[in-house]
């Protein structure tokens, strides 16, 4: 049985703590944390290891719950640097159409690779682009890269079938048929779909938005993924564009076509939630409904500041995501966390939100989002993901007075030296133990100059 023995960590029980504990020791069985005390009384055998951790804070894995990895291919194009939703989307659904199965193998690497190296240890993606050249089995890539670097992984089957021609936003070349969408949808539930609270695979359904699918796939999205017991993902209540094409189109605001395709409750999640009225908060909170809250892509394409601060005292459930990389442009969670803070800030004022409640959540919140189990908290008998960061270092210097706050409210580099998951060091040092990264770079780098051409 292999055993990782972290000597000396200073954490938090429970993520509301304002003090920490320093001088504890956390032991890992296998996949588990098997025990948290002082001075665990520890002899390596073959295989098990110690890694010193009196330099280090060590925080529950972080969990992202909104992505959308073959972005981080086309990243800062200069033509919609400066763009709102509806063009930015417009102008890069032409360059997406270009996408085939290196791109999404690359892409995926490489945005797991980021949010490993900053402290995520579970993340969805919500890959929506099916271009009509791609055949194959899209998501058993996506597959194959969170095995090759470690990660824990639910991605959602997305999917888009309203296009120019019929009044959506996204060109034919991109969508699909309703049947095309439900026949994969239910293939990928079955081949890759485990309901156990510390699965490594989860799967989610996601029709994109209310501007690039039909009410129908909305309704049957619904109707699938509740006789398979998997949860429900979209884009809602983004911006006012996304309002006034609802109003025009279906005669109801974002939420009500929602409530009307039963597309709400306690296994669905949305993304963004920004522009939601009084009313609507109470039925989110009525219905149990969870918003994965992206403030960095929110401030990057002026979209608008999510009420968090209101949603929390509510009891809606909300996590934290660092959005699709064409909007962020980075998958830096640890920076997520850091800009969630500040931007409720904006808004509520300084005692609006504290750190507790951002890392809060990233972790435990996050993990209900997804619906995991026994992850998202260090506790013993829960899953062995963790973040260990090294904040013995130049840009943490004089803010050890509150070494976790330290994290959000200080640094650069946001990198971990250490990110475990299920048991296993994803990342070592600071880099990816599953894949070399100067070969990722190089081939990254390569995709997207082709997709540009
Ligand atoms: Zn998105």
């Amino acid at each position: 049985m292999a055993r990782i023995l972290l000597k000396d960590i200073f954490y938090l029980h429970t993520s509301s703590e304002a003090e920490g504990l320093r001088g504890y020791d956390l032991l890992i069985e296998e996949n588990l944390v098997k025990k948290i005390d002082r001075n665990i009384d520890f002899v390596p055998s073959d295989g098990d290891r110690v890694i010193d951790c009196s330099r280090h804070v060590v925080v529950p894995g972080f969990v992202n719950t909104h992505h959308h990895f073959y972005q981080t291919l086309t990243r800062n194009i200069p033509a919609v640097q400066n763009a709102e939703l509806f063009d930015w989307l417009v102008h890069l659904y032409e360059i997406w159409k270009g996408i085939d199965e290196d791109a999404v193998y690359y892409s995926s690497l490489l945005a797991m690779g980021e949010l490993l190296k900053t402290g995520c240890t579970t993340s969805t993606d919500h890959h929506y682009l099916y271009p009509r050249n791609f055949s194959g089995d899209l998501m058993g890539l996506q597959f194959k890269a969170a095995d090759t670097l470690g990660m824990r992984f639910s991605p959602t089957r997305g999917s888009m079938s309203l296009s120019r021609k019929d009044g959506g936003l996204p060109p034919d070349t991109v969508v699909q048929t309703e049947e095309e969408i439900l026949e994969d949808s239910e293939r990928v539930i079955a081949q890759y779909h485990d309901d156990s609270d510390l699965a490594m695979r989860k799967i989610v359904l996601a029709p994109c938005s209310p501007f690039s699918v039909t009410e129908d796939l909305m309704k049957k999205s619904v109707e699938l993924a509740r006789k398979h017991g998997v949860r429900l993902h979209t884009h809602v209540a983004e911006t006012f564009d996304e309002n006034d094409f609802c109003v025009e189109v279906y005669g109801r605001r974002p939420l009500k076509l929602m409530e009307d395709t039963g597309f709400i409750g306690e296994d669905v999640f949305y993304a963004h939630g920004i522009h939601f009225n009084d009313e609507e908060l109470k039925v989110l909170a009525e219905t149990g409904t969870h918003i994965a809250h992206c403030p960095s892509s929110n401030m990057r394409l002026g979209s608008g500041i999510c009420r968090v601060t209101e949603m929390i005292p509510m009891n809606i459930n909300v996590g934290l995501a660092v959005d699709g990389s064409a909007s962020n442009d980075t998958s830096d969670m640890l920076g997520e966390i850091r800009n969630a803070l500040l931007l409720q800030r904006v808004k509520y004022g300084a005692a609006a939100v504290t750190t507790r409640d951002v890392f809060k959540l990233a972790t435990e919140n996050g993990a209900k989002v997804l619906g995991f189990g026994r992850i998202g908290q260090l506790r013993e008998g829960w899953a062995a993901d963790l973040a260990v960061f090294d904040v013995h270092k130049l840009e943490y210097a004089g803010a050890l007075s509150d070494p976790l706050g330290a994290l959000i409210f200080s640094g650069y580099n946001h990198g971990t030296d250490y990110t475990i998951v299920n048991g296993r060091v994803a990342v070592e040092h600071g880099r990816l133990t599953g894949f070399p990264e100067e070969e990722l770079t190089g081939k990254a780098n390569e995709i997207a100059a082709g997709l540009l051409k």
